[in-house]
């Protein structure tokens, strides 16, 4: 399923990173999300899913194929 951040929206509070670590990181310098993969698959789904509803400012998508 595709995945997209907003990286103009991230605040940095690391709930994504926390949820779904082998999909989200952050950048060293701004704190801001990175994605390390440009969709998900159904072992990390329910997690992903998880970040998308716990990110405080919207900024992840997961956009349905
Ligand atoms: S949960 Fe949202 S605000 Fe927090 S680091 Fe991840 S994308 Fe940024």
């Amino acid at each position: 399923m595709p995945l997209s951040v907003h990286r103009e929206r991230c605040i940095g509070s690391g709930t994504c990173v926390y949820t779904a670590p082998e999909v989200f990181a952050q950048d060293e310098d701004e704190g801001l999300v990175v994605l390390l993969t440009d969709g998900t698959d159904q072992a990390n789904e329910r997690a992903v899913r998880s970040a998308v509803e716990r990110c405080p400012v919207a900024a992840i998508s997961l956009d349905a194929p």
